[in-house]
């Protein structure tokens, strides 16, 4: 009999852009028994090589980076791992996943900020992979699958992972359009943005950066008929009761499960 695959998430960060009591939302993934682990962004800043230690993962054991779109939050902790790849190697060559405009974006910065023989070095330590709405690839012992969330203002992609007896899908941080469902839909467990609370809308006003509330994600996750619902991308000023206030209140309109992860905080998936 095959063993029960083991996956793990493991939140990095579950702030929104501006957040200062916790990072910017990024996560790992590991589906692997060796504890080899996909980064899916990497927040806005060097924390990130704090948050990977911290979170008890290991360097070597980082296999590849996906990004999902080019916002600050999400992109600018990428060049520190780079530079962590150039000149802490291991033999290993990560692999940096992404759609064609967060790579050119990447590029951009890096051309702009690491030195040409900084550049080299990474150039030694990382492939860079650009992939398209439904491209199919493999990383940390999960069938991964980049698609696009349609999402009305910068191009964004989510992710799908999928491992015998469980999938996975990740809906990004911004407004998910409906065009995207034949991804999203049916998931064991759906990951999305939850900005804040309705009865803080006013105040946050989350329409205005393309986000929404916990109610809004968790009509999502009604619609789409998933079973876990994880939400993250907040605001970090009620930190201490955000777990118990965000999962009420998507419960009201989601009839399955709610989980709202701290910082560094690992969930098992399967
Ligand atoms: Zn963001």
């Amino acid at each position: 009999m095959l063993a029960k695959t083991s996956v793990r998430l493991t939140m990095l960060g579950t702030g929104h852009a501006m957040t200062t009591r916790c990072y910017n939302t990024c996560f790992a993934l590991a589906g692997n028994a060796d504890g080899n682990y996909i980064l899916i962004d990497a927040g806005g800043g060097n924390q990130i090589l704090t948050r990977i230690e911290a979170a008890g993962l290991t360097w070597p054991a980082l296999e590849a980076v996906y990004l999902t779109h080019a916002h600050t939050d999400h992109i600018l902790g990428v060049p520190w791992l780079l530079r962590r790849f150039a000149y802490a190697p291991d033999g290993a060559r990560r692999v940096i996943y992404g759609h064609a405009d967060v790579l050119a974006a990447l590029h951009l910065i890096c051309r702009a900020t690491l030195g040409p023989d900084f550049q080299e070095r990474v150039s030694g330590a990382v492939a860079y992979r650009t992939v398209a709405d439904g491209d199919t690839f493999r990383a940390a012992g999960l069938d991964l699958r980049a698609f696009d969330v349609q999402a009305d203002r910068m191009r964004q992609f989510g992710l799908e992972a999928a491992w015998a007896g469980g999938r996975f899908v990740y809906t990004g941080d911004g407004r998910y359009n409906a065009g995207a469902d034949s991804r999203a839909v049916g998931a064991d467990w759906l990951m999305g943005e939850a900005f804040c609370l309705e009865r803080d809308r006013e105040f946050y006003r989350p329409g205005e950066k393309g986000h929404g509330t916990a109610r809004d994600a968790g009509l999502l996750a009604a619609r789409l008929g998933a079973a876990n619902l994880v939400l993250v991308h907040t605001e970090d000023d009620h930190l201490s009761e955000r777990r118990r206030d965000y999962s009420r209140e998507a419960g009201e309109v989601f009839p399955g499960r709610v989980h709202v992860p701290d910082d560094l905080e690992t969930i098992e998936l399967s």
